[in-house]
């Protein structure tokens, strides 16, 4: 690396620029982290000599693919997939599968390269991967999903395994397409194996991954609380999204004593003032989960409640925004009504829900903000945790996973006090950073020049 690419953000982005056009949520999502850690990279002339930055900055392979399905009336369909394989220094590639049409590769490599980070600093031995396709499963039957899924593991299953690299759920795949993807990754390998997290319980599950994600981030955003001496408990919050990460969130919340006055879809978003207890959740959930309806079929059900359409719920005030839909989903302007609102946290569910310029402002700010990597690390660990259950043939109890879930949130919540703390506080943004990225680094280095 020359010496202005291992000293300098701009030189160093100009070149990922140029190197990946076309990848704005790539050159995000990088920039973010190296704002971070190039000053510590700065202190260390062995990291610049292994052109570390560089290097993780490429992924380690990335395989693209067709997925060629049959709807019901017999059409014949033809979508892209990939997967990132984006850094295994540390463990085998882990990271979740997203159907959605704005499924591009800069939205799967920005993916795979925070998933490299947060693995890390969950403290388990997991490298970052990320994959996908621009399918979208709304709208498709059952069966039409199904097959999907069957093609696409078709090609997939070359390239994945326990050892090797072991997908997830994300936006648009849940436990369906998860099962239908392990049914058919099994037919073609005849191994009942650990090569998908997110499983059913009845075949290799784990209690509370699907919920692990959103009670993770409560988890998280409480622990942010106590360190300030304060807690979630009366805290009035205003989650986004309506999906897994979302609906546990509120579930966690709710159990915690706070007030979730808000959830979305891609239509719009709905707030409650009274407050979403666990009977508005349960009919969010059969709505959402069972039915595969919109958010806005609550205000029909919940009279107090009102629904506007096309927006995003960040003009409520809240103490709490707890973005968990998806990417760029607090803009500049948003971040800074939330703070004029009094917002005291963000804590993010989703990947990269807040534009840099917005999380440039909250750390300015001194608020709490508990940046994706760190907050919405939950998930991954209870998967890894899932691994470790197939590797063992044995099935831990709700209570050991959720306790091992508890502990993750508050070791990477110290991990990021560690690295963060400063004489204005904690910046968690750092901290999350500079706490994900040496071990990686250190894994790097310690391999040499492979
Ligand atoms: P789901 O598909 O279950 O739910 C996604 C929710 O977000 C839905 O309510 C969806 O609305 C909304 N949404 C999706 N895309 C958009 C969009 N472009 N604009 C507005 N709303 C949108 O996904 P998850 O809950 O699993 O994932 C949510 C976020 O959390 C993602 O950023 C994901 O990467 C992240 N995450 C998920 C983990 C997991 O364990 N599942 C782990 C860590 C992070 P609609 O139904 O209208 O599309």
């Amino acid at each position: 690396m020359s010496k202005d690419t291992c000293k300098d953000v701009d030189a160093f982005m100009s070149g990922l620029i140029k190197r990946n056009p076309g990848e704005p949520e790539f050159h995000q999502a990088v920039k973010e982290v190296v704002e971070s850690v190039m000053p510590y990279v700065r202190d260390r002339e062995e990291y610049c000599r292994a052109q570390i930055l560089e290097r993780m900055t490429e992924p380690d392979r990335i395989v693209i693919f067709r997925v060629t399905w049959e709807t019901d009336d017999g059409e014949i369909r033809a979508n892209r997939a990939w997967r990132v394989q984006f850094n295994n220094a540390i463990g085998p590639y882990k990271g979740g599968l997203r159907f959605h049409p704005s499924v591009n590769q800069s939205v799967l490599k920005f993916l795979g390269f925070e998933q490299t980070f947060k693995n890390s600093l969950t403290g388990l031995p997991m490298g970052g991967g990320k994959g996908g396709s621009n399918f979208n499963p709304k709208g498709k039957s059952d069966r039409e999903v199904m097959r999907f899924c069957q093609s696409m593991m078709t090609e997939l299953h070359r390239h994945i395994g326990e050892h090797t690299d072991v997908p997830a759920g994300d936006i648009g795949v849940g436990p369906r397409e998860i099962s239908y993807l392990y049914g058919q990754y099994k037919r073609l390998e005849n191994r009942h194996t650990g090569v998908l997290t997110g499983k059913g319980l009845a075949f290799g599950g784990s209690e509370i991954r699907k919920e692990a994600t959103g009670y993770g981030c409560m988890y998280f955003c409480d622990n942010m609380f106590g360190n300030r001496g304060d807690l979630i408990e009366g805290k009035t919050v205003a989650v986004s999204g309506s999906g897994n990460v979302a609906i546990y969130a509120v579930e966690k919340g709710i159990e915690l004593g706070a007030k979730i006055v808000t959830m979305s879809d891609s239509g719009g978003f709905i707030h409650d003032p009274d407050g979403i207890d666990a009977e508005k959740l349960a009919f969010v959930k059969e709505l959402k989960e069972g039915k595969r309806e919109r958010i806005s079929k609550y205000v029909e059900r919940f009279k107090n409640a009102s629904y506007h359409e096309g927006e995003r719920p960040w003009s409520v005030p809240v103490d709490v925004a707890m973005p968990c839909a998806t990417q760029n989903e607090i803009s500049p302007e948003e971040a800074r009504e939330l703070l004029k609102n009094g917002v005291k946290a963000v804590c993010e569910g989703a990947n990269m829900p807040t534009e840099l310029e917005g999380a440039h402002a909250f750390v300015d700010a001194g608020i709490l903000y508990g940046p994706s990597k760190a907050a919405n690390a939950g998930g991954v660990a209870v998967s890894g945790f899932e691994q470790t259950q197939n590797a063992e043939r044995l099935s831990w109890s709700r209570e050991k996973v959720d306790e091992g879930l508890k502990d993750t949130m508050r070791n990477i919540h110290n991990k990021c006090v560690e690295f963060g703390e400063g004489k204005d506080g904690v910046n968690y943004v750092k901290g999350a950073n500079v706490g994900g990225f040496v071990k990686v680094a250190e894994a790097m280095l310690a391999y040499g020049a492979v």
